[in-house]
């Protein structure tokens, strides 16, 4: 059972908020953290998170996807700020409308965890945030073009968004008669499912929309009971669980531990979406792979899989009008 004595804000300020805290509690030295790196792009990493790291284990592979490293500070021409050129792409504060049918909004910048690889950690998204005065004019762009059928949640995670501001918001959408599905991409319910509480819930169970939640996770040692538990509140009140997870070397870059985590998704009721290459983000290349392995991984991943286990294996290119497939 879930504890529910405290507010899930409380139980997020618990967690981790630097490197040596989080070694000290895995019984790791010091030294395989670097705090330059951590000045970059904060650490952050919530206690049952870290309870899923092996003590002792420093390949960890939940470890890895958070630790701030030396690594982190090589200098690589090919590796930008902002691989996605998003920036230039926000026609209203908080909105994004690259694809068709779909626009995406940024509702926070920040996350439960701050995972290493990520293209956000170079992102403003601090400076683009709607805020609720903002909701307006989002509405207003979205109501005035009937081919947007549906608005995706993101961020940062939008699950750290209160349950009064995630009310007002989607009680706005829903007067827009052309919208019929709510998106939400969050990794909230992996690294820190107490944030599912009855409040949020009964958000999701009491909107028109359709409802579709895009989880990311990138090894089956993340899943553990705590995850199970909300995976099935989230689908009892109707929501569509998939998963994106990231090729990362030296994480889960190997064709077994990716059909392990598309068994195990499934066993909770979460079917894989995207598998996404890295994107190029400064501080993140030593997670990258060669493309050839990248294919070959791919290929072995196809032939272990049903059909529909099978994740998309996409890339993110500036200026396309979807994902890139792969394969
Ligand atoms: C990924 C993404 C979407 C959603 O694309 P799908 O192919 O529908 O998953 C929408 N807008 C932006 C800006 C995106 O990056
Ligand atoms: S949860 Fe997602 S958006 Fe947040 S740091 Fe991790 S990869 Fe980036």
């Amino acid at each position: 059972m879930r504890d529910t004595s405290l507010s899930w804000q409380k139980k997020l300020a618990q967690g981790f908020a630097s490197v040596n805290e989080l070694l000290t509690f895995l019984e790791l030295p010091l030294s395989i953290g670097n705090l330059h790196a951590e000045k970059q792009f904060p650490s952050r990493v919530p206690i049952g998170f870290a309870k899923r790291m092996q003590k002792g284990n420093p390949r960890d592979p939940l470890l890895l996807q958070v630790l701030a490293t030396a690594d982190e500070l090589l200098a690589s021409k090919d590796y930008r700020v902002d691989p996605l050129e998003e920036h230039d792409n926000t026609p209203i504060r908080g909105l994004l409308h690259k694809y068709h049918g779909r626009v995406l909004l940024t509702l926070t910048g920040v996350c439960a965890v701050n995972c290493r690889y990520c293209f956000r950690r170079h992102f403003p998204y601090q400076d683009n945030n709607p805020g609720r005065n903002g909701y307006q004019a989002i509405c207003k762009y979205i109501s005035q073009d009937n081919s947007i059928s549906e608005v995706i949640l993101s961020g940062g995670d939008p699950l750290l968004a209160s349950d009064v501001l995630l009310t007002e918001l989607i009680n706005q959408l829903e007067e827009i008669p052309h919208l019929h599905t709510l998106r939400i991409h969050t990794r909230i319910p992996i690294v820190f499912p107490e944030r599912i509480d009855k409040g949020l819930l009964s958000i999701l169970k009491n909107t028109r929309f359709k409802k579709v939640i895009v989880l990311h996770c990138n090894h089956t040692q993340e899943l553990d009971d705590s995850v199970r538990e909300v995976l099935h509140e989230l689908q009892q009140v109707g929501c569509y669980l998939l998963n994106q997870a990231v090729l990362l070397a030296g994480i889960n870059a190997d064709a077994r531990i990716l059909a392990d985590l598309s068994h195990t998704l499934f066993a909770y009721g979460v079917l894989p979406y995207y598998l996404h290459q890295l994107d190029k983000v400064k501080g993140a290349s030593h997670f990258d792979l060669p493309f050839d392995t990248v294919q070959s991984i791919y290929k072995q991943l196809q032939n272990l899989l049903p059909g529909y286990l099978l994740p998309r294996l996409v890339c993110e290119e500036p200026g396309k009008l979807s994902k890139t497939l792969l394969i």
